[in-house]
């Protein structure tokens, strides 16, 4: 097996999943050290070392303190959402060592591995993507691209179900919604593929949307049930417990995938409880989960000015799909079938390992090579990006939209600001995702700062500033002062993640940590 096989790897929140293309250029999953297809994206600190997986997941009910999962939905935070081990940790950190650990399975099989494409969740915004990269940095990982879930879901499905031909082009053109339901988000995005191009034309969905949110919803029932029995005795008081309920929550939960009910049994400190519960209550308890997307699917729809009717394939991935309410719902809301065809698990991962070959491919330019993929990939930004002023009437904040959401990637925006006094040295642009007309909701990219302007520069100069979506959402900010035909000195101060010092710093730490 060569080194060189194209990998991806879907960072999941709940699980993740490695692949790697076969000498034929098929995806493969890769088993990991346990045995199993799919990873828990969950890190035990135990002392010095950290636990990845399932051994990771068996501790979580006896030492939560020890315990980072969900580490994705805080991508884009300084900080992890809580300590662990009683330090406190950024996410990335917490993804690299989980990408480590999918890495070091993948070596095993395949020896030394190189380049990788990481998928994200479309939905995803600029901090949070830079995040992802910084996390695969983290792990020792080469980045050949980032990559969003759903799109790598319909490479995955055009190559297996074969509406693609054997030239990898689309027989007809064909739209597609793919409806990702995972453990901790939900993305929903409209795609067309139209000979060998796969566009996204539409994107939305919620970072704080998933399974896990049935489960809670599930946990606080079995909580209530028990307190009503034991006189107000609530296991929610202490982490353990709500550890456990999760637990039996999850599984009643897929249980009730494949059955109509349930019995739920839960102890407690030497008490317990045996209740049933069947598929409907389930539904019943947890239908405005299910309406959340439904809205978010509608509206997605919506600002594509796309009617069902207009819709070809129904693709279901994230495992929370597996719930018999979600298809009930999509077929329902759009009158079609929806496609089973597709592992839910593993077309992420999948997608990700043929989008990492097309990328290798085509960086690898020798004419002897034999079949190239045609394959070609358009991506929608999924966030207003915007710069950040005061109104000069009202002195209010106002935010003026450069590039708004749904346009397509890669794309240029210019905006043209001008010195106010003579001799300005530089100039602060305030630059966000996202927000309303003043600003408010939207995240902060960070400062850009036009510096070392040159001496003496006449009042009203024009400073150019251009806004950079490259393909794969990531930003790039470039100066340029048209009257001197030069650049100008930009720099970009975050707003959120790890700047390259402490990314050095973390890099170093978990290096040593790792004994090389
Ligand atoms: P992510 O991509 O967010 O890591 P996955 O796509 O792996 O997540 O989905 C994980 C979620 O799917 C979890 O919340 C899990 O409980 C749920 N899930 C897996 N199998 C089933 C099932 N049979 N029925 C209901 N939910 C399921
Ligand atoms: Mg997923």
């Amino acid at each position: 097996m060569s080194s060189k096989s194209p990998i991806g790897i879907d960072l999941g929140t709940t699980f993740s999943v490695v692949a790697y293309l076969d000498g034929s250029g098929r995806p493969i999953t890769i088993v990991n050290g346990e045995g199993d297809l799919i990873t828990p994206s969950v890190v035990l600190f135990d002392g010095k070392s950290a636990v990845v997986g399932k051994e990771a997941v068996k501790a979580a009910v006896m030492e939560p303190e020890l315990i980072a999962d969900f580490a994705k939905r805080d991508m884009g935070s300084m900080f992890y959402s809580k300590k662990v081990g009683g330090q406190q940790l950024p996410p990335e950190v917490i993804q690299s060592l989980i990408l480590e650990k999918l890495k070091n399975d993948a070596e095993r099989k395949l020896g030394p591995i190189g380049k990788v494409v990481v998928t994200v969740p479309a939905f995803f915004n600029e901090p949070r993507r830079k995040a992802t990269q910084d996390a695969a940095q983290l792990a020792g990982l080469e980045v050949l691209d980032i990559i969003n879930e759903p799109t790598a879901a319909a490479i995955a499905f055009g190559y297996q179900v074969g509406f693609l031909d054997a030239k990898g082009e689309a027989r007809k053109k064909e739209t597609i919604l793919v409806y990702d339901l995972g453990g901790g988000t939900f993305d929903v995005t409209l795609m067309e593929i139209e000979g060998s191009e796969f566009t996204a034309i539409a994107t939305g969905g919620d970072v704080f949307l998933g399974g896990i949110d049935w489960d809670r919803r599930l946990a606080d029932y079995i909580a209530d049930k028990f307190r009503d029995k034991h006189h107000g005795f609530d296991p929610r008081q202490d982490a353990a417990g709500i550890q456990r309920l999760l637990k039996e929550a999850e599984d009643v939960k897929r249980t009730l995938s494949a059955r109509d009910q349930v019995a739920i049994t839960f102890e407690h400190v030497g008490q317990g409880i045996r209740l049933p519960i069947t598929r409907t209550e389930f539904e019943e308890l947890t239908a405005d989960l299910l309406e959340r997307t439904r809205f978010t699917t509608r509206s997605v729809l919506k600002e594509a000015k796309l009617q069902w009717s207009d819709v070809t394939r129904l693709l279901l991935v994230g495992g929370s799909t597996r719930m018999p309410m979600v298809q009930t719902m999509l077929e329902e809301e759009s009158g079609l079938k929806v496609d089973r065809s597709l592992s839910p698990d593993e077309a992420v991962a999948h997608g990700a390992a043929l989008y990492a070959g097309l990328l290798l491919a085509r960086q690898d330019d020798s004419p002897d090579k034999p079949s190239k993929p045609a394959m070609s990939v358009r991506n929608v930004s999924s966030h207003d990006l915007g710069v950040l002023s005061k109104d000069p009437v009202t002195g209010r904040p106002m935010n003026s939209v450069m590039i708004p959401r749904n346009t397509v990637l890669p794309v240029t925006k210019g905006k043209r600001y001008r010195t106010a006094k003579l001799g300005q040295k530089n100039i602060v642009i305030n630059v966000i995702e996202g927000g309303d007309s003043a600003g408010r909701n939207s995240t902060p990219i960070g400062r850009c700062t036009i510096q070392d302007l040159p001496d003496d520069l006449p009042a009203g100069t024009v400073v150019e500033v251009y806004f950079t979506y490259g393909e794969n959402g990531r930003l790039k900010v470039e100066g340029r002062l048209p009257d001197l035909k030069r650049k100008a000195v930009l720099s970009i101060e975050r707003a959120s993640g790890l700047n390259d010092d402490k990314l050095d710093e973390w890099g170093k730490r978990l290096k040593a940590g790792r004994g090389k």
